[in-house]
Parts: structure tokens; C-alpha cells; sequence
């Protein structure tokens, strides 16, 4: 007897992409393929797991990700301290410093594939998500900056998105944010009664972040806190200036948002997002900046890098809003067919035809030929081959035409010689 086995299901916040949503995925991985080639960018892929120590370092210890939103485990089979990654910077950084990538030239390079933290799961934040990383690693600006923006505002001309708007900032360097974290923690000190408890653990690791506040009650608070950009010397803002500067002759439109500080450690100079108010309580669809001191952090010899990362799910959201996403016919041609010769003539047509070009389905399985067509009907074929007992025997195949245009029709039915057959599909499909 066998055991009954309780089904399983998925893990809450990790989702399965099911056929008649993934054609979207699809067409989007197509586009941004392209899209990022327009630019010159070429692939890297990292693995899944890192080592703990890498994020912890690479991202920082009092950030969000790092104190509550990581999947990290002990290995079992050696003691050793490893993390599912959170994002993909740190990872390619890891890699490129690794494999000595920066040796020769400074690099553009993007990734594609899951992340994953541990979050409260709802509409556009999941526990994995998918991300596009886009790093240019080895470049000072603030040329490569504006580049990034200009090519995620093509991203959304080439999707058909609007109703998304970019926010930029500087964080300055390191010398001048200590400056101003001097004066900003005075400023936290002076109004402590009114912090909430994120505000208190925060006001001394991470007094930045504190401003960031979605907290209605410590926004008087924050909006009269000393503002970084009063810190920064002429070097920080003329590399700035020159990101505006750039963005307005290329005519894209912007917001100076001086308490935008992103949510990872590593960032200096340039940060920017993009968001929208069209995917409920989740805004932005993508962020990123400058992060001149990773690399040298992470072992590497220093070297500047700016990079940012769109977080898929909500592109997918935001796109289908834009646009009808219909799903794309499963194949060209449905092969029907009856007995046991039928279906060695079957799949050699299936093969023949596939040869040509065409996209094929040769029925699987048994069935009426009436069962057969309403799967062909099904798989939105522009035409079905019909090979049954009288068809083997004359060795000319039923070619019938189901759609035109993707509109269902009352075809007509033709005889076709075998031998011909790919060739006049071919007439009949691509025209
Ligand atoms: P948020 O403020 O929404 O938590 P974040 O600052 O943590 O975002 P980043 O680390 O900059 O996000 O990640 C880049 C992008 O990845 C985000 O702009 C967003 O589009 C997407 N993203 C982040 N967290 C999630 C998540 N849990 N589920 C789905 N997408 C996410
Ligand atoms: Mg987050």
C-alpha cells in the first residue's frame, strides 16, 4: 500500500509563471535582449548562492536587506555561512574581480534571473523576484551616468510605457556625507521625541536613512533637517550639474529629490529612480547609482562603477497596463492524423515542415479526428494537415486552413503531394 502523500505546494512569496502569462516574459526577456545590445552591454551570470560575508559587506549590515530581508543558511555539509543573493551588484563585482575583469578596460555588462528576500509578500514584493542588473564597471562619469538614464528612458519608449517619472539626487562623497552626518545626528538629537523606533535604532548607524521615512509624524522633522547638498564641494556638484545638464538637452524630464538615499550602503554621487503611482503601494520600478568605493571594498583594486537594477515583475504589471499582451499563436501548423502509417507519415511531415521554417505540433496521443481539430482550433494554428487511411493511400495530404490573419475561417481544403507540402505551407504561412 502506498502512503498518501500530502500535496506540496510553493513557498509563499515565490511564484510560478504559468504558459499563459510566461509568452510576456517571454517577448520582455526578447526586448531587453536587444535593448541592452543597442548600448553595448554583453551578459554575465553569477550563481545563485554567495558566500554570507559578501552581501554583508557589499551591502552593508544596517540596511534592510542585510538585517531582516536575506535567506541565509548554514551549509550543512561544511559548516559554511551561505546566502541566496539579494541583488546582483555584489555578486558581478565578486566575479569581476575574481576573473581580473577590469585589468584590461573598463566593462558594461547586465544580468538577468532571480533574487530573493525575505519580505511581506504582496502586489509587486515577493520573496523571489526577478531583477535586469545593468553595471558599468571601471567608469568615472558622470558620461555613463547620463548614459543609464537615457537608456532606461528608451527601455520605456520601446515597451510603450508611460506614467513613469525619474527622480535624481547626489549623495556626494564619503568626506562630505561625514560632514553633514555630523550635523544631521545634532539635528536627529535635538528632535529624539519625536523618532519612532526605526528613527532611534537608526539616528547613530544609519542617520541618512532615517530622513527616508515613510513615517507621516517625522516628516516636519525631516524636512527641516540639514540637507546634504549644502555639504558638497564643487567637484560633487559639478558632477551633477553635468547629469542635469545632459538630461535636459536630451529632453527627459526629472525631479531633484534631495532625501532619496536608495536602500543599499554603497552608494555615492549619482542616485536616481524611476517611479510610478500606477502599481498600488510599490513605486518604484527601478533605482540605482553610483557606488564608487565597492569594488576597492570588496578587494578589488579601486575603481569607480555605477549601475541600477529594474525589478521585472513590476515592469511586467506596469507594461500589461500599457498594452494588450495577447498570447502569440502555440505554433504555425497542427498535424492530425489516423493509424499507424498516418503517424510515421506525421512525423515525418512534422520534421520536414519544421525544416522549412514553420512552427509544428503533430498531435500526441489518441483521439477522433474531431478531437484532434478542436486541439488544433485550440493551439491557434493557421493551418491543420490532415493525414488519414485515404490520404496514405492517394499520398497526398488534407491541408485545411483554419485562420487567416489570426481570424477563424470556414477554409478551404486542399490535396497536397507529400513531398510538397512544406513548401506550400510555406506559400499559404509566409506568403
Ligand atoms: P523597495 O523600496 O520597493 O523595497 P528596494 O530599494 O529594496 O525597493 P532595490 O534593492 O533597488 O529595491 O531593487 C531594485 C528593484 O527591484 C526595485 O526598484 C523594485 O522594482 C524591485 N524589487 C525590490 N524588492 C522587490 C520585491 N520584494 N519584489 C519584487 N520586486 C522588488
Ligand atoms: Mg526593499
Amino acid at each position: 500500500m502506498t502512503e498518501s502523500f500530502k500535496k506540496v505546494s510553493a513557498i509563499r512569496g515565490m511564484n510560478d509563471l504559468l504558459p499563459d502569462v510566461s509568452h510576456q516574459w517571454e517577448a520582455l526577456e526578447l526586448t531587453l535582449q536587444k535593448w541592452l545590445h543597442l548600448y553595448g552591454y554583453r551578459n554575465m551570470r553569477v550563481p545563485v548562492l554567495e558566500h554570507t560575508r559578501l552581501f554583508t559587506r557589499g551591502i552593508g549590515e544596517v540596511t534592510d536587506i542585510v538585517e531582516k530581508e536575506m535567506y541565509t543558511f548554514t551549509d550543512s555539509l561544511n559548516g559554511e555561512s551561505l546566502t541566496l543573493r539579494p541583488e546582483f551588484t555584489a555578486g558581478v563585482v565578486r566575479a569581476s574581480i575574481e576573473h581580473n575583469l577590469l585589468y584590461e578596460r573598463p566593462q558594461r555588462i547586465y544580468s538577468i534571473g532571480p533574487v530573493f528576500r525575505h519580505e511581506r509578500p504582496q502586489r509587486g514584493r515577493y520573496r523571489q523576484f526577478h531583477q535586469l542588473d545593468v553595471e558599468g564597471l571601471g567608469f568615472a562619469g558622470p558620461d555613463i551616468d547620463v548614459e543609464m538614464i537615457l537608456m532606461t528612458a528608451r527601455l520605456w519608449r520601446m515597451l510603450g510605457i508611460d506614467g513613469i517619472e525619474l527622480e535624481l539626487n547626489t549623495l556626494g562623497q564619503l568626506s562630505e556625507r561625514q560632514a553633514h552626518r555630523t550635523a544631521l545626528i545634532a539635528h536627529l538629537e535635538a528632535h529624539k521625541d519625536t523618532l519612532d523606533e526605526d528613527g532611534l535604532r537608526r539616528m547613530y548607524s544609519n542617520p541618512l536613512r532615517v530622513l527616508d521615512t515613510k513615517n507621516p509624524a517625522m516628516q516636519e522633522m525631516a524636512n527641516a533637517a540639514p540637507r546634504l547638498f549644502d555639504f558638497l564641494g564643487k567637484e560633487s556638484r559639478a558632477h551633477f550639474k553635468s547629469i542635469c545638464d545632459r538630461l535636459d538637452d536630451a529632453g527627459i524630464a526629472y525631479r531633484v529629490n534631495p532625501r532619496m538615499v536608495r536602500g543599499l550602503d554603497y552608494y555615492n554621487l549619482t542616485v536616481f529612480e524611476w517611479v510610478t503611482d500606477r502599481l498600488g503601494a510599490q513605486a518604484t520600478v527601478c533605482g540605482g547609482g553610483r557606488y564608487d568605493d565597492l569594488i576597492s571594498l570588496l578587494g578589488g583594486k579601486p575603481a569607480p562603477a555605477v549601475g541600477f537594477a529594474i525589478g521585472l515583475e513590476r515592469l511586467v504589471d506596469l507594461w500589461s497596463q500599457s498594452q494588450e499582451l495577447g498570447a502569440p499563436p502555440q505554433c504555425d501548423v497542427y498535424v492530425v492524423h489516423q493509424g499507424d502509417s498516418a503517424l510515421t507519415q506525421a512525423l515525418r511531415l512534422g520534421e520536414a515542415i519544421r525544416d522549412a521554417g514553420m512552427r509544428v505540433i503533430v498531435h500526441a496521443g489518441s483521439g477522433s479526428f474531431k478531437a484532434q481539430m478542436r486541439r488544433a482550433d485550440h493551439s491557434q494554428a493557421a493551418i491543420a494537415v490532415i493525414l488519414g487511411e485515404s490520404e496514405i493511400e492517394s499520398g497526398q495530404a488534407s491541408v485545411k486552413t483554419l485562420r487567416r490573419a489570426g481570424e477563424a475561417i470556414q477554409g478551404d481544403q486542399a490535396s497536397v503531394w507529400f513531398a510538397d507540402v512544406p513548401a506550400y505551407l510555406q506559400r499559404q504561412i509566409i506568403g
